[in-house]
């Protein structure tokens, strides 16, 4: 489980980036190991889903790919 700042850095699983302008869309690039735009968009996005602990410890994690 991940806080949604700390989920908000990683790449999501969905997300695809093109290298080159002809280039097909992919999952990973050899170019930058995680670009702003292929990242998690926490509670913005509808796949993401709350886990309670406390108020102060509020962790989630991606619905797509499940909990870690
Ligand atoms: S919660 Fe949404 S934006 Fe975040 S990794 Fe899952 S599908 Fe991608």
């Amino acid at each position: 489980m991940y806080t949604e700042d700390q989920a908000r850095q990683k790449w999501c699983p969905m997300a695809r980036v093109q290298e080159d302008g002809n280039a097909p869309a992919a999952n990973r690039t050899t170019k930058a190991d995680n670009p702003g735009t292929a990242r998690c968009l926490g509670s913005d996005c509808m796949a993401w889903r709350w886990t309670v602990r406390d108020k102060r410890d509020k962790r989630g994690f991606c619905g797509m790919a499940g909990p870690i």
